[in-house]
């Protein structure tokens, strides 16, 4: 059997209400079938064994938290343990990534590095396109670039055997194939994608490598691949690097609610009314698009996102929103809190990124007119996040006590 693209593409949640309907959909499979059938991969349009939840969760249209709470009542810990331990992995890698802002600056320098090798070396440019391109003669492979380009989404056991594919059969630079999901993904999540390759590569654990089975993949997607183009008979680690600098978590002041208060929504958390704060907020302000290079459909599942945020504040915080200028977004949210009279615009902490860093830049343009930008951590961030400095299992140790009451 050859697999093809569905003429039918799969949906993401775009909503929160689109994404708590997956939830409730999803949460009978949540237990013990989880845990038996989760790296099967029927393949798009027909996937019944994961939630297709991440491009929600990454967003937070909904959390990690509330995903967890309600798998965990529906199943009891024990019989969800699989499902919510695989949600922790992307609190643990997010926790891991902004005591470590280094090897997210390291992944941005050595794509920047390979894209300047294509231009020098001429085999490698090729091998490069036709990975791209889904030319490489690896049915699995070939289909998955196409998968992800069609659709921002790739299985979990896909996306590990796509990336060792292209590490260690293809031998392509790992931050270019970072790069290429971080692009396409509407998950695409700095922490989760950058470490799950670095993970890949042998760089994360060291020594120790993802490398990809022919029979494996043909038994996990059912048979829809044959995989007979040889792939790596070993994945040695790459090259080891120095250790990134551990730097301490952020702790941010508390905002105070005694004053005029303007609230700034982004794309890294998209459900202000689970936020943790009580506060009377005047008027509020989101871009009216996003920024960097996205696929033209990462883009829209991200601003469909933000105007179902900016919607559901105006809804229940009963203020305006504004939609400011993206390419001037610093000066224009200096205006905004000097037309009304702001004291303070509270945000939704971003966790290290693009935004984080966005974040910083308003910040600091603020800050020179007195207003501070005062960022606001969940409870559950604060709480996980300093388990989150060795490797995942010692961090899975501590889930009971993030899911206590
Ligand atoms: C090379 C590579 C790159 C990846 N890049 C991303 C990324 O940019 N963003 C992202 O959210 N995930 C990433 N993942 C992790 C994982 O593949 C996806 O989260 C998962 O496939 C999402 O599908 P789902 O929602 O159907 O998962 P489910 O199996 O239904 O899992 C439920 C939720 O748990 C979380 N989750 C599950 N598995 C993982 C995991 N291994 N690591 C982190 N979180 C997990 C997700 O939020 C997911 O929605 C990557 C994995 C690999 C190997």
């Amino acid at each position: 059997m050859h697999a093809s693209l569905p003429h039918e593409l799969p949906a993401f949640p775009a909503t929160r209400a689109e994404a708590l309907a997956r939830l409730h959909a999803f949460l009978p499979n949540a237990g013990q079938a989880y845990a038996r059938h989760r790296n099967l991969d029927e393949g798009p349009g027909a996937r019944t064994h994961v939630s297709g939840l991440s491009p929600a969760i990454r967003r937070r249209l909904l959390t990690e938290e509330e995903v967890a709470r309600a798998a965990v009542q529906a199943h009891g810990l024990a019989a969800a343990r699989k499902f919510v331990e695989e949600l922790c992995w992307r609190t643990y890698f997010r926790g891991h990534l902004e005591q470590r802002p280094e090897l997210w600056r390291r992944f941005l320098a050595a794509a920047r590095q390979a894209e300047r090798e294509l231009d020098a070396q001429p085999d490698l440019a090729r091998r490069y396109e036709h990975a791209l391109a889904g030319r490489t003669g690896i049915d699995a492979f070939d289909f998955w670039v196409e998968e992800l380009k069609a659709t921002g989404y790739l299985h979990n056991h896909a996306r590990m055997c796509f990336a060792s594919i292209w590490i260690f059969t293809l031998r392509l630079p790992w931050a270019l194939g970072a790069a290429l999901f971080f692009r396409h993904l509407l998950d695409a999540c700095p922490a989760a994608n950058t470490l799950s390759w670095r993970w890949v590569a042998g760089l994360h654990t060291p020594g120790k490598t993802y490398r990809a089975d022919a029979a494996i993949i043909r038994r996990t997607s059912l048979g829809r691949f044959r995989v007979t183009a040889p792939l790596a008979a070993r994945a040695a680690p790459l090259p080891p690097e120095p250790p990134a600098p551990c730097v301490p978590l952020p702790r941010w002041p508390e905002p105070d609610p005694e004053r005029r208060t303007g609230l700034f929504l982004h794309t890294e958390d998209l459900s202000p009314e689970t936020m943790p704060w009580s506060l009377r907020f005047a008027v509020a302000a989101a871009t009216d698009r996003i920024g960097g290079d996205p696929s033209a459909l990462k883009r829209r599942h991200a601003e469909a996102g933000l105007a179902d945020a900016c919607r559901r504040a105006a809804e229940q915080f009963g203020i305006d929103v504004e939609r400011l200028p993206e390419d001037r977004l610093e000066e224009a949210m200096v205006d905004f809190a000097g037309r009304h009279g702001l004291w303070q615009i509270v945000t939704p902490h971003a966790a290290v990124g693009p935004v984080a860093d966005r974040l910083e830049r308003i910040a600091e343009a603020l800050a020179a007119r007195g207003v501070p930008l005062v960022r606001v951590l969940r409870a559950w961030d604060r709480r996980a996040w300093p388990h989150a400095t060795g490797g995942f299992f010692a961090f899975a140790r501590h889930i009971p006590e993030l899911l206590a009451p």
